[in-house]
C-alpha cells in the first residue's frame, strides 16, 4: 500500500478515536425519573398491584390493564415503556434486571432523594446530605465542573421537577449554567411565544405538591431551552414516578413512567433531527434510588427499606457500543454515572474529584 493510502487511512483512524472519545463537539442529556423501580422497568405492570384501589379513588382500571398487562415480563416492558425497550436498547445498553443478574445500586446508604441526585452528580455519596432539605449542595458536582471546561461555558443546563433539584446542582458553582426547578419560570434570551407559555403553566396549575411540578412542563421547557439554546450537556429530573408511587396510587404511577417513555422518544428524535445534537448525542436515563416489593412497601423506601437502594443505569448514541440488555455482569453503582458522563464528552472527572467512582468501563467504547 503506498504511503499516501496509509496516511489517509491513519488520518481517518485518528478522527475515528477523536470521535470516540468524545471529540470537540460531544453533548451528553441525562434524564432521571424520580423513584422508579427497577422492577417495573424490566418485569413491566405489576398485575397484583393494578387495581381500583390503588388507582384514584377507585377509578376503573380496565383501560390500564389492557395497556399494560401482558403475559410475559418482555411484552409488559415493551409496553411499559417502548422506546427504551426499543430504540435505546438497540442503540446501547442497561444495567440493572436483577433477574439477569445485572445489579445497579446506590452506595449513599440513604435511598433516598438528594443523596441520589448527589451521588449521581457527584460520584459518591456523602453522610452529610442525609436529608431532602433544599440546601446548597456541599460538593462540586460534575456539571459545575463541566460549565467551567474550555467549550462548556454558558452550555450546561439543568430542568427538575423537584425544586431541591436546583439547590443539588447548586447555581453557585454552576458558572453561567441555566438551572430552573420546581414552578420557577424561565427566562432566556431569545426569549420565545412556547417559553412564556410554559411560564405561564407552571404559575397557573394546581400545586398538588408545593414544592414540585408537573413533568409535562417541565420536560417541555427543558426541550425548548434545546430547541433554542443547544447545550452541550443537560441534566432533566422528572418526579411523578415517586409522587405517585408515595400516594399509593399504582395506575398512575404507571402512566407517569409511560410518558417519561414517550419524553425520552420525542427528545431523542428532536436531537436527531438537529444539526448541532445529531449523531454528537450520548442519553442516560437512570434513577435516584428504588423502592420496596408488592403488596405495601413499593409506595416507600430509604434506609429502613433496604432493597430500595436497587436503581437502573441505561446509556445510549454516541460512544456507548450497543450491548442491549446487561446479562450476568459485575454490578455497577451511582457513583459511576458522573464520570462515565464525563467520558462521553471526552473528559476525566476522576481526576478533578478523587471520591468519584469510575467510569463503567463496558459502557463507553
Ligand atoms: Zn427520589
Amino acid at each position: 500500500m503506498s504511503k499516501i493510502v496509509w496516511a489517509v487511512l491513519l488520518g481517518i483512524a485518528t478522527i475515528a478515536g477523536a470521535q470516540v472519545r468524545g471529540g470537540d463537539d460531544a453533548r451528553v442529556v441525562l434524564v432521571m425519573t424520580d423513584g422508579m423501580r427497577w422492577q417495573e422497568v424490566f418485569r413491566g405492570a405489576d398485575e397484583s398491584l393494578l387495581v381500583p384501589e390503588r388507582y384514584f379513588d377507585k377509578r376503573d382500571v380496565s383501560e390500564l390493564k389492557k395497556k399494560y398487562l401482558a403475559a410475559t415480563p418482555e411484552e409488559r416492558r415493551q409496553k411499559l415503556m417502548p422506546f427504551l425497550w426499543g430504540t435505546f436498547l438497540s442503540q446501547g445498553q442497561i444495567y440493572g434486571d436483577r433477574d439477569a443478574g445485572s445489579d445497579a445500586s446506590v452506595t449513599n446508604g440513604f435511598s433516598f432523594s438528594y443523596p441520589g441526585y448527589s451521588e449521581t452528580l457527584t460520584g459518591h455519596g456523602d453522610q452529610r446530605i442525609d436529608s431532602n432539605d433544599d440546601r446548597p449542595n456541599p460538593n462540586l458536582t460534575v456539571l459545575a465542573w463541566l460549565s467551567k471546561q474550555p467549550g462548556f461555558q454558558g452550555k450546561v443546563a439543568a430542568f427538575g421537577a423537584w425544586h431541591v433539584i436546583a439547590n443539588v446542582v447548586n447555581p453557585e458553582n454552576c458558572m453561567s449554567c441555566m438551572v430552573k426547578a420546581g414552578y420557577d419560570p424561565v427566562e432566556m434570551s431569545p426569549m420565545t411565544k412556547e417559553m412564556k407559555i410554559l411560564n405561564n403553566i407552571k404559575a397557573n396549575s394546581p400545586r398538588v405538591w408545593e414544592d414540585e411540578a408537573y413533568d409535562a412542563p417541565v420536560f417541555e421547557t427543558a426541550l425548548e431551552y434545546m430547541r433554542v439554546k443547544k447545550p452541550r450537556v443537560v441534566f432533566l429530573s422528572l418526579g411523578e414516578t415517586d409522587d405517585w408511587a408515595h400516594a399509593g396510587n399504582y395506575g398512575e404511577y404507571l402512566e407517569a413512567a409511560h410518558r417519561v417513555d414517550g419524553y425520552l422518544k420525542r427528545l431523542w428524535d428532536t436531537l436527531q433531527s438537529m444539526p448541532e445534537y445529531k449523531d454528537k448525542t450520548t442519553m442516560i436515563f437512570m434513577v435516584d434510588h428504588g423502592r420496596g416489593s408488592a403488596p405495601e412497601e413499593w409506595k416507600s423506601h430509604g434506609q429502613k427499606v433496604p432493597e430500595s437502594k436497587y436503581i437502573f443505569m441505561g446509556f445510549m448514541g454516541r460512544g456507548v457500543p450497543a450491548a442491549g440488555l446487561e446479562k450476568n455482569v459485575a454490578p455497577v453503582t451511582q457513583s459511576q454515572a458522573a464520570a462515565t458522563l464525563a467520558r462521553y464528552l471526552g473528559l476525566d472527572w476522576n481526576a478533578a474529584e478523587k471520591l468519584a467512582g469510575a467510569p463503567i468501563a463496558a459502557a463507553v467504547k
